[in-house]
């Protein structure tokens, strides 16, 4: 049977800080059910992707199509009400604010398709126990947690992620892990910042690579690192 058309379409983005462009045309494509993982030296544009995705940033050139409709220039909670929602390399929670209450919070920005049930979300995310403390006592590997619940009370159907296995501790990555895979195999898209490769390769069907804002290299990770291009990029030479 034909493949499902991507649910993301990203074509030639561009952007640029004054005259530097952080992103100088980057095209990738994201299906249903994909986890799909960008990699990349510092600096190569990674983030400014998930930011000019996800509305933080206005795209100087390109487009991007999600759903069939095309959404650059949408703010964050527009396109959290179409089903893209994120996660943040530093999460900040309302940190006055109890766990369950930051996530209630989150949920009445979602598309409300189908809102998912509260307490259950916690409880699957190891976070029942902590669901009446104020978010501002968590701890850093807690705090990812809730702000990936708080991204999942919203029922995306494209998750994008950045940096999400910093300051996790081993069982911690792999839990978490686990959870982008279950998502994923759910139906969820998935993007994926990532310097830790173990988790990449755990994690993702593809990778990007990036290099100076473009793709070098689209296919799988075990492939990546035997292609000639991605080598010179992470190794110099
Ligand atoms: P990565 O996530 O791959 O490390 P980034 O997307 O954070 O890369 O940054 C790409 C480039 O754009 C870097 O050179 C960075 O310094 C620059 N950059 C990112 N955000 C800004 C900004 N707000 N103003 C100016 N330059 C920026």
């Amino acid at each position: 049977s034909p493949e499902p058309p991507p649910l993301l379409e990203v074509r030639d983005l561009v952007k640029r800080f004054g005259g530097f462009r952080a992103l100088d045309g980057l095209s990738l494509d994201l299906r249903a059910g994909e986890v799909l993982g960008l990699v990349g030296p510092n600096g190569s544009g990674k983030t400014t992707c998930i930011n000019t995705i996800g509305g933080l940033q206005r795209p100087d050139g390109g487009v991007v199509t999600y759903d069939g409709r095309r959404i650059p220039g949408l703010r964050p909670h527009r396109l959290s009400r179409l089903g893209i929602n994120r996660t943040y390399q530093s999460p900040r929670p309302f940190a006055s604010l109890t766990v369950r209450e930051n996530v209630l919070v989150a949920a009445t920005e979602g598309c409300g398709s189908t809102p998912p049930d509260l307490d259950t979300l916690l409880a699957s995310l190891g976070l029942a126990g902590q669901a009446a403390r104020p978010a501002g006592e968590l701890n850093s590997a807690e705090q990812k947690t809730l702000d990936l619940a708080r991204a999942l009370a919203t029922a995306p159907r494209l998750l994008l992620v950045d940096e999400l296995a910093a300051g996790l501790n081993p069982t911690e990555l792999l839990r978490m892990a686990e959870r982008l895979r279950a998502l994923a195999d759910r139906g969820m898209a998935i993007l994926v910042v990532e310097h830790l490769m173990g988790f990449i390769e755990r994690v993702t069907d593809r990778v990007i690579v990036m290099n100076a804002g473009r793709a070098i290299f689209g296919g799988r990770l075990a492939e990546a690192v035997r292609d000639g291009d991605v080598k010179r990029v992470f190794l110099g030479g």
